[in-house]
């Protein structure tokens, strides 16, 4: 379709969260074959101008253009054409085939993002054996930073006791149930007939949440990570290019064991700062 205005174009954009104003006023434009970069100290609001173009957050004010027709609104998969289900189903087949079990499906659930697919998740589980978790959204971004204890003001933050009602209003109690393998912070249950089941991971709401931990994360450049939400890490992978040994190797992975921390402290203020949760492997 023609049009003669930019390819993409921002105006007047605004965005606040509580009192706080992460973007005001923003105007912005980028025309076809065009590279435009944007720079700012953190905390200038970049991270949430790309989240209202792709829109994971609705601006307050203002207006996003893409082709000259307004993309407010519009689902995040829509903009970013994603939504290649198929895909996805043949990934999952083919962990099926490799043998990976249980088969995990993690669904973070966000307000007016994806909340309206939360009972299609907990329906698949009549059909498919694997485990739907249903994980609350943790404050990582920067703007959220101040949020926490109040979760109201967590853009999209939908406690687990909403969907869990949700679920026992359309489909049925959920009996307790238990995983196959590595209980963790996740609570389990099932729903009467169900082949599969379904987990809640509460790291907002539940205020014991981290007593049952039992888990260290291996990030792709070597690191571990004795917490998801903490910054230390021992450096695996320097051992090895060291010319560490199996027993170097073992004593990283117990000196990161002993700085393991008894809870996430979110509610403190505490929050990974030099990684985000894709670079972690969540
Ligand atoms: S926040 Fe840290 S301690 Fe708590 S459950 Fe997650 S990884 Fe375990």
């Amino acid at each position: 379709m023609r049009h003669d205005g930019h390819l993409l174009e921002l105006t007047g954009i605004g965005k606040h969260f509580g009192g706080l104003y992460a973007l005001s006023g923003l105007d912005l434009y980028a025309d076809e074959g065009e590279i435009v970069s944007v720079i700012g100290p953190n905390g200038a609001g970049k991270s949430t101008m790309f989240n209202v173009v792709t829109g994971l957050y609705p601006p307050d004010d203002g207006d996003v253009r893409f082709r000259g027709e307004s993309i407010v609104g519009l689902a995040p998969n829509r903009i970013t054409r994603l939504g290649r289900y198929s895909d996805v189903m043949e990934g999952i087949d083919a962990a099926r085939a490799a043998g990976l079990s249980p088969i995990k499906i993690n669904v973070v659930v966000m307000r007016q993002i994806n909340d309206d697919e939360a009972l299609d998740f907990a329906r698949s589980t009549y059909e498919q054996d694997w485990e739907v978790r249903f994980i609350e959204l943790m404050p990582f971004l920067e703007e959220q930073e101040t949020c926490i204890k109040d979760t109201s003001l967590v853009l999209g933050f939908v406690p687990t006791e909403e969907i869990k009602q949700q679920i026992e209003r359309e489909l049925g109690i959920l009996e307790p149930s238990q995983t196959k393998m590595g209980h963790g912070p996740a609570r389990y249950f099932k729903l009467p007939g169900a082949k599969g089941i379904i987990g809640f991971i509460s790291p907002v709401t539940e205020s014991h949440f981290c007593e049952t931990c039992n888990r260290m994360r291996l990030t792709a450049d070597g690191k571990i990570r004795p917490c998801l939400l903490t910054d230390h890490e021992v450096d695996l992978k320097a051992i090895l290019r060291g010319g560490g040994d199996d027993e170097a190797v073992r004593e990283g992975i117990l000196a990161a064991l002993r700085t393991k921390p008894d809870a996430h402290h979110m509610s403190d203020g505490n929050r990974p700062r030099w990684r985000k949760m894709i670079q972690i492997g969540g």
